[in-house]
């Protein structure tokens, strides 16, 4: 039976990365849930080791649901390359080094290509709640698309300006918040805990195969 979090409770979004948790704040804002930040609770970030977003959402989400004391929500994403096996996939963020040069990140995607043909590419996110006692439950949302380049617009944060939904003429970079909203990874992997963990009416999203 999934768990639901009660009207009222807090969430602690277990991100530290302000991308996301302009996203995931939005994605809330519409359905009136208290939210703080960990890095507000001043938590600190869990090394993220699992081979798959499942895994590294999962780590993030107990790690703030048990140091918090509530429960918490987490993101692992990622931009996953098929003419790079998958590439960056897990490994999204640690591209961009140290420094998080996602402009750097998006040269070596870009380079690495070459002159390939097959250019298809997808976003995934796996969204994890997670409860103070150990309870987990994991959402997946995919975005299927393209790498386009050069990198077109300044929009979003990481990979966007290189991704090319299927279905689209504009960038994720080119987007404003509520059209990416509207189709993202992320969105798509959202609709699912509000439906299941907030009981609310299901979006038209569907969840994609990961
Ligand atoms: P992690 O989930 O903290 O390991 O980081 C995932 C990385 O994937 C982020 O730092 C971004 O570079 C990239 N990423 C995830 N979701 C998106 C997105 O919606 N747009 C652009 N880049 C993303």
């Amino acid at each position: 039976m999934p768990r639901k979090i009660a009207p009222g409770e807090k969430l602690v979004l277990a991100s530290h990365n302000p991308g996301k948790l302009r996203e995931i704040e939005a994605l809330l804002r519409p359905h009136g849930v208290d939210v703080v930040s960990a890095g507000a609770l001043g938590l600190p970030e869990p090394e993220e080791n699992a081979p798959d977003f499942a895994g590294n959402a999962r780590i993030k989400a107990l790690a703030a649901a048990t140091a918090g004391g509530l429960p918490a929500l987490s993101d692992d994403s990622g931009f996953c390359v098929a003419a790079l096996g998958g590439e960056p996939g897990v490994l999204s963020a640690r591209w961009a080094g140290p420094a998080k040069d996602f402009k750097a990140a998006m040269e070596a995607v870009n380079e690495k290509l070459g002159t390939t043909d097959d250019r298809r590419a997808w976003f995934v996110a796996a969204l994890c709640v997670a409860w103070p006692d150990g309870h987990t439950e994991t959402f997946l949302g995919r975005i299927d698309g393209a790498v386009v380049w050069p990198p077109r617009g300044a929009k979003g944060f990481g990979y966007d300006p290189i991704f090319l939904p299927a279905e689209g003429q504009r960038t994720f970079g080119e987007m404003d918040p509520d059209e990416k909203h509207a189709i993202s990874h992320r969105a798509r992997a959202f609709a699912q805990v509000l439906a299941s963990c907030f009981g609310r009416v299901p979006s038209s999203f569907q969840s994609g195969a990961v």
